[in-house]
């Protein structure tokens, strides 16, 4: 753990608030909420529906903006980059993994992971070995020709996991990633994602209701009143 050292969080939330308009009210979400994520340390986001997870995720991920505060990433500030910087950063340090795959159904396991690859530049052949070699690692090595309409729930996860991991991110978000799963199949792809975490030190953040997975991650969180509380 890196905590306490001079090294700085890899991703860190400063002040962040959020509020969204809804008709004549002002929804506040976040309302100064703080939360630093360090290399290799597992993060549960545990909170009930409609307190902000998502949004919290989204805002960490550079995919929306905060109202005010600021979001640093390997300490530095991201709010006064372009869209194309930012954009940037979201290919090369952060991956995101969601509730539904999201994995483009035209295309095999295999292509799906190699897409975040070529679209930063790399060859195709070295795009098809680390695809090849992620897909391994997560237990999909005969799995990489099929399409995803030809994989189960926990198979469609483990590829969407290997696509937000392709291109090595320094943090990896997940909105409720076993959300849709069964109980066997979502400690399958929680253990894919912790698998992950040891093996790269990446940092990782996951909003989930299942309190048995949070317990075995290094740190748990909620949100309340806006703002992130350490729970125990
Ligand atoms: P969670 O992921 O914890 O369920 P969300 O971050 O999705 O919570 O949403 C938090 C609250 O913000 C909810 O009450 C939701 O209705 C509201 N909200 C989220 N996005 C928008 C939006 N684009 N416009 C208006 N309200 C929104
Ligand atoms: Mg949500």
């Amino acid at each position: 753990m890196t905590e306490g050292t001079e090294e700085k969080p890899v991703v860190y939330l400063h002040d962040i608030r959020r509020q969204y308009q809804q008709g004549e009210t002002t929804l506040t979400i976040l309302d100064g909420a703080q939360l630093a994520l360090w290399a290799g340390q597992s993060v549960a986001l545990v909170a009930p529906s409609g307190s902000g997870k998502s949004t919290l995720l989204h805002i960490a991920g550079l995919l929306e903006h905060p109202d005010e505060g600021e979001v640093f990433v390997n300490g530095n500030p991201t709010s006064a980059l372009s869209d194309a910087q930012r954009t940037q950063i979201r290919r090369t340090d952060i991956g995101f993994v969601y509730q539904s795959h999201r994995l483009l159904p035209e295309f095999t396991a295999l292509e799906n992971v190699m897409m975040p690859q070529m679209i930063r530049g790399l060859k195709r052949s070295e795009a098809s070995r680390r695809a090849r070699e992620l897909l391994g690692y997560l237990g999909l090595d005969a799995r990489v020709t099929h399409r995803p309409a030809e994989l189960s729930g926990g198979e469609q996860q483990r590829v969407a996991i290997a696509r937000a991991v392709a291109n090595a991110p320094r943090v990896l978000f997940a909105d409720e990633p076993t959300g849709n799963l069964d109980p066997h199949t979502a400690d399958h792809v929680f253990q894919a994602l912790m698998q992950l975490v040891r093996a790269t030190q990446v940092s990782m953040l996951i909003a989930t209701h299942n309190m048995e997975l949070a317990a075995r991650m290094d740190r748990r969180v909620s949100l309340e009143n806006g703002q992130v509380v350490e729970l125990e």
